[in-house]
């Protein structure tokens, strides 16, 4: 059906519709039974047989591959026994199912999230406003959409004013589109003609409309090309893209390895074919694997934790952003303060200032109190239990509850002088105007908003120096200021233009409210501080209200320049870049002054977040490297300009996303420490051993147990860590810091560690004569070589937790860490204790002293690890301090 064609009218009678009353009960149950949910399909899931395929395009899956083959090979021509190419096999096989099961895990999570962060809509059912998710959303439905709001759905217009819809996505036309609800368009008019029609997914850039639903889902004009927008989630972040490059260089490593140990082996007079397959061995147990695999799960596991802490992740790469954010500039009003605000203070010319607490009875402070509630849109509505609730601006509630509480009510005072008109607030105008027609046919003009902007008449000198007086002494008691001014007029303005009226008022009073600081924000601030984190204030409140505030919250300290709106316009872009670090306080700005404040900070090398909740504020949350959205009173259009949404619209959440953020990547850094020393350590042992020509240390099958046991277990579960103490004591991770910056001397110290002890253990067992076994073969000696790497392997998923001691560290907040390390250390033993089993992957039974031997020289590493870090962070404390004082010497400035 064309319905941009026909009427509002017949569009509603042919979807059995009611524009005041809405679809009810049965309609939406029987529409959604027939239509499904409003959701644009996914394109279709990976199958399983596509992703396990999938599994073999990696080297080392490739590599195995290679190693089973070869390994058959010698099984069927030289009798070799078919243990080992069964092993690889069951190795190959152990690699895909857990890289599925693992991929399948991380984008179940990744979908949960995306459900989390789904929009809402407001439509008409059975007569009530009802907040509805947009996915619940089906045609006949009658929507209101006002500026900031997604359209959930393609709605034809039953009537809108001043509607613009910024259809970008849709069209490709970068100006909002005005719409009409009453005007008719050709039924071949293209979908950007349709001037009478909303479109799914598009957002209100102004006005307000109430439209009825024509198509939802797939059926939508976004639907149609919605395979176009799935493929977002496939991208790699930054971070991914840089681990790849670690992977491939460590494989063309391991390749020259074995390249290596075949060319030594061979000129030692080994077996080719045998020697071979030791090659490809070396190369498989080189590369590491599971690195990839990690850094995706660690990706998740920290969008899930930031999650749970109130902060949804809407796109992936933020995660790792935030770990690098040096910046946060951050909204006063609800963010850093709680939004709860209460009139505390009245003024009225000719008298003192009036304290007010929960009621007045002031008779002054009351003929103010009544002219704010008219020119308020809070209202009083039921709240669902009996009880009554303020719905509105936090601003305007706190007007209206005060009247209320004084026993008059907004409703008969709208009785009595009826609404002609308004001129809605605005935060780049900061005021707002009401008209309300008078008895005697005039009209009364009241004007609320910033002192400093209302147009009031001229007034002698002695009189505007007391109302600045009594002005400034509310804001330097951190209270916000809303001043009113009124006019009375015969006619209003022929065209509409209410703005019109505003000039020459005359002067009513001006009421402070109170907005407390957020109780964790002056924590959060200064945890901030001490994390190499600059927090910005940014407020359309003044500068005075402001400069408190920030000063109880830690921000600045007494006598820091407050810069406004004002200023801020008189400087050019080279002076905001060249200042911009004296900056910690922007007062009366308007959002449209966020994205110049972002630059700046950014032209400096900063990683900079912006946090904003309304339409304008989105081109500055666009331009930020983190832009984040507040999710109780965020636009929607705000949320889908913003990386990050904060389900509890809290600063603190900010920061302990940021904490977060840090640690996916220390976590990271740390599996990249922990791979690269147990794989690098095996190349040195089996390389050394060949060239000592001592024989093979390990068979390919030991390896192959090792890394994907020893390694591969822990390993995943060191993705599950949460941060260290010291994660926020340090500075922020620079944006290309390498995986590698400050741990390349312990990989080496840790790698020479574990070839040694590994080698000191072949030898030992091969050689020496330990008393209590059957006497030195080779076999012992792999048999101990096998239990030193593993252990040592093991053993050091603990070291590389902590910067601090291991033995300081508390291992109880990663429980399964330790039981998968004890798991694993359990089964290597009883593999060598259990000689049946053993026999298969070709381990020896060796007698009680050369136990103890392997076990003490398994614990040496991690003895030597202990010793490096207690040097290395007594020089690294050192330096810490050092930058800590440099720091706050910069931050007084
Ligand atoms: P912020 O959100 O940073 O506090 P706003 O733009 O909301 O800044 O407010 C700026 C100024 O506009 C306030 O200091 C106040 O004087 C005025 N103001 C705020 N809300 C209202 C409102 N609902 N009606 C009239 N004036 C308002
Ligand atoms: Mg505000």
């Amino acid at each position: 059906m064309k319905y941009w064609s026909i009427s509002a009218a017949r569009t509603i009678e042919e979807l059995s519709s009611n524009p005041d009353y809405g679809l009810n009960k049965q309609q939406v149950s029987d529409l959604i039974a027939a239509h499904g949910p409003n959701e644009y399909q996914q394109s279709k899931p990976e199958s399983l047989p596509s992703m396990v395929l999938r599994q073999f395009k990696d080297v080392a899956n490739l590599i195995l591959l290679l190693a089973a083959g070869l390994s058959l090979a010698l099984a069927v021509r030289e009798g070799h026994g078919y243990v080992e190419p069964i092993v690889i096999l069951a190795v190959i096989a152990m690699n895909v199912i857990l890289a599925v099961t693992q991929e399948r895990g991380a984008e179940r999570a990744l979908e949960a999230l995306r459900d989390l962060n789904s929009p809402t809509c407001l439509v008409l059912r059975d007569g009530a406003r009802t907040e509805v998710e947009t996915s619940a959303v089906v045609p006949g439905d009658v929507v209101l959409l006002k500026t900031g709001d997604l359209v959930p759905a393609d709605a034809r217009l039953i009537e809108a004013t001043g509607l613009a819809v910024d259809e970008s996505s849709l069209t490709g036309e970068s100006e909002p589109a005005e719409k009409d609800a009453d005007v008719l368009t050709e039924e071949d008019a293209p979908v950007g003609d349709r001037v009478n029609m909303v479109f799914s997914g598009c957002l209100v850039t102004a006005g307000n409309a109430r439209a009825v639903v024509t198509a939802t889902g797939m059926q939508t004009e976004m639907g149609r090309i919605a395979s176009f927008l799935n493929d977002a989630q496939k991208i790699q972040t930054p971070l991914q893209r840089r681990l790849a490059r670690v992977v491939h260089g460590v494989s063309a490593v391991a390749v020259l390895a074995a390249v290596a140990l075949l060319a030594t082996g061979l000129q030692q007079g080994e077996e080719f074919w045998a020697m071979m397959l030791a090659a490809v061995s070396l190369a498989v147990a080189a590369v590491p694997e599971t690195l990839q695999l990690i850094v995706t799960l660690t990706l998740t596991r920290g969008v899930r934790n930031m999650a749970q802490r109130h902060a949804l992740i809407r796109k992936l790469p933020a995660v790792e952003t935030l770990g690098s954010t040096s910046v946060i500039c951050s909204d006063k009003t609800g963010t850093l303060t709680q939004n709860r605000m209460s009139v505390r203070r009245t003024w009225v010319p000719g008298a003192p200032a009036v304290e007010v607490g929960e009621r007045t009875e002031d008779p002054r402070a009351l003929v103010l109190l009544r002219r704010l509630a008219l020119a308020s849109n809070a209202t009083v509505e039921p709240d669902g239990e009996g009880g009554e609730k303020i719905v509105g601006d936090a601003t305007e509630t706190a007007i209206v509850r005060l009247l209320s509480a004084s026993g008059e009510t907004r409703e008969a005072l709208l009785a009595e002088l009826p609404r002609a008109g308004e001129v809605p607030f605005s935060s780049a105008r900061k005021m707002m105007t009401s008209v309300h027609a008078l008895p005697d046919g005039r009209f009364l003009v009241l004007t609320k908003g910033a002192f400093d902007r209302l147009p009031f008449a001229a007034a002698g000198a002695e009189e505007l120096a007391e109302r600045q007086a009594a002005h400034d002494s509310f804001a330097h008691d951190a209270l916000r200021v809303i001043a009113l001014g009124s006019r009375v007029v015969d006619d209003l303005p022929s065209d509409g233009d209410l703005e019109a009226l505003e000039h020459d008022l005359s002067f009513e009073g001006i009421v402070g409210l109170i907005d407390p600081p957020r109780p964790e924000a002056a924590e959060a601030i200064a945890l901030a501080r001490r994390a190499g984190v600059r927090t910005v204030m940014i407020t359309g409140d003044h500068a005075a209200t402001a400069g408190a505030i920030a000063q109880q919250l830690g921000l600045i300290r007494a006598g820091a320049p407050v810069v406004t709106g004002r200023q801020l316009a008189a400087m050019t872009d080279e002076e905001l870049v060249e200042n911009v670090r004296s900056y910690s306080v922007y007062a009366r700005v308007s959002p449209e002054d966020k994205i110049r404040i972002v630059e700046a900070w950014q032209e400096q090398g900063e990683v900079v977040a912006m946090t904003g909740d309304g339409v304008n504020d989105a081109p500055a949350l666009k331009a930020a490297d983190v832009g984040v959205a507040m999710g109780r009173s965020g636009t929607e259009v705000a949320k889908a300009a913003a990386d990050m949404v904060l389900t509890d619209d809290n600063f603190a959440t900010i920061v302990s996303a940021v904490r977060e953020g840090r640690n996916v990547f220390s976590n990271i850094k740390r599996t990249v420490y922990f791979l690269l020393a147990c794989n690098l350590s095996e190349i040195a042992v089996m390389l050394g051993a060949q060239l000592m020509g001592w024989g093979t240390p390990l068979t390919p099958v030991m390896l192959l147990l090792i890394n994907v046991l020893g390694d591969g277990i822990p390993g995943l579960n060191l993705a599950n860590d949460v941060s260290d103490e010291r994660i926020m004591s340090r500075r922020p991770i620079g944006r290309t810091e390498s995986f590698f910056s400050g741990i390349t001397r312990v990989i080496a110290l840790q790698t020479t560690a574990f070839a040694a002890v590994g080698l000191l253990a072949f030898w030992l067992g091969t050689f020496a004569w330990l008393p209590g076994g059957e006497g030195p073969s080779l076999a012992a000696g792999q048999t101990m070589c096998f239990l030193v790497v593993a252990f040592t392997s093991v053993l050091h998923v603990f070291t590389v937790r902590t910067r601090g001691s291991v033995f300081r560290r508390t291992v109880r907040d990663n429980m399964p860490l330790v039981w998968s390390a004890l798991g694993v250390i359990a089964a290597f033993s009883a593999l060598v204790l259990v000689e049946p089993v053993g026999a298969v992957f070709g381990l020896a039974p060796i007698g009680p002293f050369s136990w103890a031997c392997a076990l003490a020289l398994s614990v040496v590493p991690t003895l030597v690890a202990e010793a490096f870090k207690l040097w290395d962070n007594r020089h690294e404390t050192w330096l810490y301090r050092r930058r800590l004082v440099h720091h706050e010497n910069r931050g007084e400035e």
